[in-house]
């Protein structure tokens, strides 16, 4: 069983701060040392449930913050980004048995994370078919476009209920939860246990429920802080400015939405 982990940094318990999340500051070495925890307690949660071999991507920033030599020899790790598509989810194919989200965090213009946000600063807010868009949904329908179920998400407790608004099927675990700036966090330890339990029970549940279904059309409304961006954006093919901050983008093929993120985001 092939098994495909995606490891961000806001939504791992303790993390509260942008300057913890920064790779050049010497902030970031505990929460560094929190992510790669957490990300092995779903690889160990993963073994026990009989995978045998686990792709994992640093998706944080600059996708170097993990600590390489801590994930089990089974595992092998994406740093760096391609600039493919897939983006938080490089590599990730029909050849998976499912896919775990570690460290995720609320969607832009969520009050529920003081970093909360969908995949660049620039953006205010996205809809993706009407809903606010985080990055778990983004990824979500990149994994279940190719058959792939995200069965497994840990973060921020505002981002583990939009999880199961979604698809109450996929197993969560919310180490933290964001008020003002604020967190409140659970201990690093127990988040690493509720982690690997988790992944456990998701990766021996009925996996193909967590699948999304894909709807037949995709509209994307991206809201970016500045009018300059949504007017650069809104040339590309296809996208067209709906007021002087949203670009509107449409397409049949989730495929297309993902490439108009790779440039607009
Ligand atoms: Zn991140």
């Amino acid at each position: 069983m092939k098994i495909y982990i995606s490891a961000d940094i806001e939504g791992v318990t303790g993390v509260t701060h942008w300057d913890e999340t920064e790779l050049s500051r010497p902030e970031s070495a505990t929460p560094r040392e929190q992510m790669t925890a957490e990300t092995v307690a779903a690889c160990e949660g993963a073994l026990e449930a009989g995978a045998t071999e686990i792709w994992v991507k640093d998706a944080h920033d600059s996708a170097r913050n993990l600590i390489a030599s801590r994930l089990p020899r089974e595992a092998r790790l994406i740093r760096g980004w391609s600039r493919h598509p897939l983006m938080m989810m490089q590599e990730l194919d029909e050849t998976f048995a499912a896919a775990l989200l570690v460290g995720y965090h609320s969607r832009a213009a969520s009050d529920r994370n003081p970093l909360a946000h969908t995949l660049a600063g620039m953006v205010m807010r996205m809809r993706l078919n009407g809903r606010d868009t985080s990055e778990f949904l983004v990824n979500a329908f990149a994994a279940s476009s190719l058959n792939v179920p995200v069965v497994f998400v840990s973060g921020d407790k505002g981002l583990c209920e939009e999880v199961a608004e979604v698809n109450a099927h996929i197993g969560t675990a919310a180490v933290k939860e964001g008020f003002g700036n604020s967190t409140i966090s659970i201990h690093p330890d127990v988040a690493t246990e509720n982690i690997k339990n988790g992944v456990i029970q998701a990766l021996k549940g009925e996996r193909k429920k967590c699948l999304l279904p894909i709807p037949p059309r995709f509209t994307l409304d991206v809201e970016y802080k500045e009018p300059a961006r949504a007017y650069q954006y809104s040339f590309y093919p296809g996208a067209k400015l709906t007021d002087p901050v949203t670009v509107r983008f449409e397409a049949d093929q989730y495929f297309e939405i993902l490439r108009f993120l790779l440039f607009a985001s």
